[in-house]
């Protein structure tokens, strides 16, 4: 049984203060022994100071994003052994809006996948397609393209560990939702790639959370589904109440 993980990406938000304040909400709500496992992904700059604050409570930390080089001159950038040194566990990588802004590719997810593995961090790579993609029909063909890139080069015993993410980009911070079924669907779908690239014992540990417009009105219904095993949220992982009743949800 995959153990639900339920990870707040705060995106380009919060400041110094608000950020402790978000994180000291959550570590107090969810106590020491929830029942899912539960991350928040500051900004890179705050990372070190939400780390103080989850620091021996049962929240995880993950960051946003790393650059896949070991120190050196690279101007601008993090790398997995810094965010481990400070406290992280989990790292995002490909989400949507590094790939559209920031023209990150499959294979820059590779990269960054095989750097997070070998850093100790446990990646969590996001898929998933675009309005005009699923309208035209080929949300399979886009999701299978880039998960294969993405995960390109990865061996079956690393694999367990990974944490995929189905974010739908017209779901995000959009309001709209995918309903259960469509999302319930292309996780079925997600958990059948796996099992083709790392067979079916492996495939059956790989947690592939749900993002996009996740809410607290919302987060039972999707967490219930079979092959939705948590949640990637953002907007409603910047308030505390909304951020623990999506967690009190699964
Ligand atoms: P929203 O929950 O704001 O739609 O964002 C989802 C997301 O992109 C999480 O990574």
């Amino acid at each position: 049984t995959r153990r639900t993980l339920i990870a707040g990406n705060w995106k380009m938000n919060m400041r110094a203060e608000s950020a402790a304040a978000l994180a000291k909400g959550i570590v107090d709500a969810v106590g020491n022994t929830p029942p899912v496992d539960v991350a928040v992904c500051p900004p890179s700059v705050y990372l070190a100071p939400v780390a103080d604050v989850v620091a021996g409570s049962s929240v995880g930390l993950g960051a946003q994003n790393l650059y896949p080089e070991s120190d050196g001159a690279f101007t601008g950038e993090v790398n997995a052994a810094m965010l481990t040194d400070i406290g992280c566990r989990y790292c995002i990588l490909g989400h949507s809006e590094r790939r559209q802004l920031m023209g990150e590719t499959d294979k820059d997810v590779s990269t960054k996948l095989h750097a997070a593995l070998a850093g100790n961090l446990i990646p969590i790579v996001c898929v998933g397609e675009t309005l005009e993609q699923r309208e035209s029909g080929t949300t399979e063909d886009v999701i299978a393209k880039q998960i294969e890139g993405s995960l390109a080069g990865l061996d079956e015993a690393r694999a367990a560990g990974i944490v995929i993410a189905y974010e739908p980009v017209w779901a995000i911070g959009t309001g709209k939702t995918a309903s259960k079924e469509q999302a319930e669907e292309v996780h079925v779908f997600i958990r059948g790639l796996l099992t083709k690239q790392f067979g079916g014992e492996v495939a059956e540990q790989i947690r592939i959370q749900y993002g996009g417009s996740v809410k607290p009105g919302n987060a039972a219904e999707l967490l219930a589904q079979p092959n939705i095993d948590g949640a990637l949220v953002g907007g409603a992982s910047l308030k505390v109440d909304d951020f623990v009743a999506i967690i009190n949800a699964s």
